[in-house]
């Protein structure tokens, strides 16, 4: 030891005696943070007494106490890599550099998460001109050359950073030169030659000769991978996929076995179960006579391993039962690596298999059915976002594959909106709506989508932007239909008025199939056929979500403002209707005009005739929804956007005067178009989604509200004259100041029972509401549960309103940027910002029930179908969560694994 150690802190000089090399006889599963992935699958494997090679695992600490310490290993490394090489040796029976009885090791990277990117193995370690002399006398001579130049290779390339071509060229310059067609005719003469090229090219490569020293060779090696961990592609990877960069990585070293030994020798990696259907059966390949980066380099074929039964019957049988055994032990579906030397079996490698929502599901519910997980492990295996994918239609695989081949892939834009469909390009919401009405499939194509393209959505398969991000109208809508979306396609140019799209050098016209994929973004020419799945017929799918409701606390109900959606809503298990928009039907054609009319009305009475119009409307709307949901809460919103949003925007207008005026022969027309123009302007708002809107909007018309909530009371009492139980809910959007709550209130309930009593009906009691979703009425919300019953997280305008960004332009303008260049963590549109807007909804969670113990709580926002905000609603304590019908399936099993998860927590 040196001296210096005598100055160093506590910390350090407690490094110094640090574990930092465990035998895999010394580790287990429960130490991935320590010996990484691969490590603590052999230390488990071993334990468990399966054949695994003997060897050690270097910890990822000492990975990062190497790079922290500038690329030298920290103190008592060497020493304890010595010493466990000297117990490998024992195990073994060989020795290391010793050339009458050669030890040769692998040396691996392995992290605790698998990481591509990372440094590859170097296979056949500890060879040098001596050791590959005594090697062939233990084996055959062309055996140990062939090994000695395939270490040279990999060691040259991997640690060195020498060219892998550069070594291929030699390999076939003495392939030629002797005649040789496949590495294997090259005789033991020619792999000396190779191998005296090989070092060659390592001299003139590196300016150094190779290094002949097994334990230098050793030390190169684990400092590369240490290194590696630092590559670029390493950092990219986890940066992409969310691994923090502190983890390090650990090493193996590991006894070499050989596969390549001969026709009694083999390698291969196979699954326990199929991992894109999850049947019950071993799923891999194997390779007779090889060495385990044969597969991998795809130079030859490998068998399915169904073939190994009759090929290598012994080592199958045991092998397959290993397989079970290990599934058994880690009760998990594995993706396992083997290899046979001399006909006997070593293990390799051991992990959770990776695999497809459709064969999570199946391998979860399979186990609980063969006793090896019960069913809340079942419901925590699946990740509630791919199931999302298992229920919308997708393309056939090979399609897709085929139309890339043939070059009909036309771009790749954001993918907003998962599912896939194919139909005619359509520019127009007013087209699209016909010949979705007709029975045609469209692709709605736009530039961007407005809320006057709503009706063409709506029968459209799907929708296809050039602008816009995840939040855009476009994707927020086409998420809510349960319509794939592909959004932001900025390499295509779209011509909605010459009704063209142009994607580099190809044009598609008004009817010219195309085929979008919403879960990649891919946008194809032509049409690709997709497959449907049905969710009452996913009988596993349905077993597994029977058993998150057991095991979740929070409900979930939908956002629906159709009947259809409800219907939908409710086969997929939605327990409630957590809101529904009545601003939508005012869209629809026959609606409109009435709609304008009472917007523009000059006096109450033309006011009141208007609404005396719609009501019968809209009480047929609600009739539908409350009935479609018979026996379950429906939350209805009062009406929410700006008024102007019903009226032509100031733009056309000014376009349409200024034509009438210059053309002077309609002065009927002339004047209804001047008084719209006046009105569009007196209505103009510079920040109208700060303006005149939600409940201000219902305080300054208050005859709109009292007719919706006429016609929600008229509804409900129909429906319970007709024995119909129903429960509707009235909720008050963007209250900020209680008396905005207290005002509407009295308006509400007395329109309720005046309908009551004209319909000569008692309802059950009628909830009324608000939505919070201003950060005001989170602050004050003790105050607003005074007059509300419940409470309905609007987190899309809370977020909106809490952080201050415009949703419409924000994500266009700036906050994907922010999100790359990580000066926001995620974005808060898609993942809820628990550190500020969660915040304010615990305050106003615990303000609510301090005021009214009994207050009803839920969120409306999108968020509610994200399962990390599922998982904070139900940290906070919510009763609900309401998402889009689609989303419904994917709430049910996030719910219940927050609720999992915060059981094991208490625990
Ligand atoms: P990866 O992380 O890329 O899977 P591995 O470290 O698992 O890399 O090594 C890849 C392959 O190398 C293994 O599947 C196996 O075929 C071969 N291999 C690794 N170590 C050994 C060994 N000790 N003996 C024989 N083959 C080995
Ligand atoms: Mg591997
Ligand atoms: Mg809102």
């Amino acid at each position: 030891m040196t001296t210096t150690a005598d100055n160093r802190t506590t910390g350090q000089q407690a490094a110094t005696d640090k574990k930092w090399v465990y035998l895999f006889s010394e580790g287990n599963a429960t130490m991935r943070d320590l010996l990484g992935g691969k490590g603590a699958g052999n230390s488990e494997m071993t334990r468990a007494g399966l054949p695994v090679p003997p060897g050690f695992t270097i910890t990822t600490e000492a990975c990062n106490a190497y790079l922290e310490l500038g690329q030298t290993f920290p103190d008592g490394l060497n020493e304890q890599v010595q010493a466990a090489l000297r117990q490998v040796e024992q195990q073994t029976g060989k020795k290391f550099g010793d050339p009458s009885n050669p030890l040769l090791v692998s040396v691996r990277s392995g992290a605790k998460f698998s990481m591509p990117g990372m440094m590859d193995t170097v296979l056949n370690l500890g060879l040098n001109e001596q050791v590959v002399q005594g090697l062939g006398k233990m084996s055959d001579e062309r055996f140990a050359y062939d090994a000695y130049r395939r270490f040279i290779q990999l060691f040259g390339k991997i640690v060195l950073g020498v060219s892998g071509e550069t070594f291929e060229h030699e390999l076939d310059r003495v392939k030629k030169a002797t005649g040789a067609s496949t590495d294997a005719d090259l005789s033991v003469e020619a792999l000396r030659q190779v191998v005296a090229g090989y070092k060659e090219i390592v001299r003139r490569e590196t300016g150094a000769a190779f290094p002949d020293e097994p334990l230098a060779q050793l030390d190169a090696a684990i400092g590369a991978v240490f290194k590696s961990w630092n590559g670029r592609r390493a950092i990219d990877y986890r940066n992409n996929q969310k691994i923090a960069h502190n983890l390090g990585t650990a090493v193996n070293v590991q006894t070499m076995v050989f596969g390549n030994m001969g026709n009694d020798s083999a390698t291969g990696v196979a699954f326990t179960r199929d991992p894109s259907t999850g049947r019950h059966e071993l799923y891999g390949e194997y390779l007779v006579n090889a060495q385990g980066e044969d597969v991998v380099a795809g130079i030859r074929t490998p068998q399915p391993i169904a073939r190994m039964k009759d090929e290598m019957p012994k080592a199958y049988e045991e092998f397959a039962a290993i397989a079970t055994r290990l599934e058994g032990h880690y009760k998990d579906a594995q993706d396992l690596e083997f290899t046979i030397e001399r006909g006997k079996l070593y293990m390799l490698q051991t992990r959770s298999a990776k695999r497809t929502a459709a064969a999570a599901v199946k391998i979860a519910v399979d186990m609980v059915g063969e006793g090896i997980i019960d069913h809340r492990t079942a419901v925590s295996r699946v990740d509630p976002t791919q199931i999302n994918q298992l229920l919308l239609p997708h393309f056939d695989q090979q399609a897709k594959d085929a139309a890339t081949k043939e070059g009909r892939l036309l771009a790749k834009g954001l993918n907003a909106s998962p599912g896939a469909a194919s139909g005619k390009a359509i520019f127009t919401a007013d087209k699209a709506q016909e010949l979705g009405q007709a029975g045609e499939a469209v692709i709605l194509v736009r530039p961007e989508t407005s809320p006057d393209d709503v009706h063409g959505m709506i029968e459209a398969k799907g929708i296809l932007t050039a602008r816009g991000g995840a939040t855009s109208h476009a994707a927020v809508v086409a998420r809510g239909l349960g319509k794939p979306c592909v959004a932001g396609t900025e390499s295509i140019r779209i011509d909605a008025e010459a009704g063209a799209m142009y994607a580099g050098t190809t044009v598609i016209r008004e009817g010219d199939a195309i085929s979008i994929d919403g879960a990649t973004g891919e946008v194809f020419q032509g049409a690709i056929p997709t497959t449907e799945t049905k969710f009452s017929e996913e009988k596993d799918l349905v077993t597994l979500l029977s058993w998150a409701d057991e095991a979740r606390r929070l409900q979930v109900w939908a956002n629906a403002d159709y009947p259809r959606d409800a219907q939908r809503a409710r086969e997929f298990g939605a327990q409630g209707i957590g809101l529904c928009r009545t601003e939508h039907m005012f869209f629809e054609e026959e609606r409109l005009p009435v709609v304008q009319r009472m917007i523009l009305a000059e006096d109450d009475a033309e006011r009141q005739k208007a609404l005396d119009e719609l009501l019968p409307m809209q009480r047929g709307d609600f009739y539908g929804i409350l009935k479609a949901m018979e026996g379950l809460p429906v939350v209805i919103r009062l009406i929410d956007p700006p008024l102007h949003e019903f009226l032509p925007s100031l733009e056309d207008l000014l376009v349409e005067t200024t034509e009438l005026r210059v053309r002077g022969n309609d002065a009927a027309q002339l004047a209804k178009q001047e008084k719209m123009l006046q009105a569009v302007r007196a209505m103009h708002e510079q920040n109208p989604m700060l303006g005149l809107r939600g409940i201000r909007l219902g305080l300054t018309f208050p005859a709109i509200i009292e007719m919706q909530v006429r016609a929600i009371t008229g509804a409900a009492c129909q429906l319970k004259k007709e024995g119909v139980v129903v429960h509707p809910e009235i909720m008050v959007p963007l209250v900020g100041h209680v008396n905005e709550m207290s005002i509407s209130r009295v308006r509400i309930e007395q329109a309720i029972a005046e309908t009551q009593q004209a319909e000569g009906v008692t309802l059950d009691h009628v909830k009324i509401g608000t939505m919070i979703e201003l950060p005001r009425a989170a602050l004050t919300a003790d105050k607003i549960a005074a007059q509300a019953e419940f409470f309905s997280f609007g987190t899309n305008d809370l977020t909106q309103t809490t952080y201050g960004y415009s949703r419409d332009d924000a994500e266009g303008k700036f906050l994907l940027r922010y999100v790359e260049q990580k000066v926001l963590p995620e974005n808060p549109f898609q993942s809820l910002d628990r550190e500020g807007v969660g915040q304010l909804m615990r305050m106003a969670v615990e303000k609510g029930r301090a005021t009214r113990p009994d207050i009803e709580l839920g969120i409306c926002g999108e968020h509610g179908g994200d399962p990390s905000s599922v998982e904070f609603c139900h940290q906070i304590g919510l009763d609900y969560v309401s998402c889009s019908p689609f989303r419904v399936p994917v709430a049910r099993l996030a719910a219940a694994q927050a609720a999992i998860a915060g059981g094991e927590r208490d625990r």
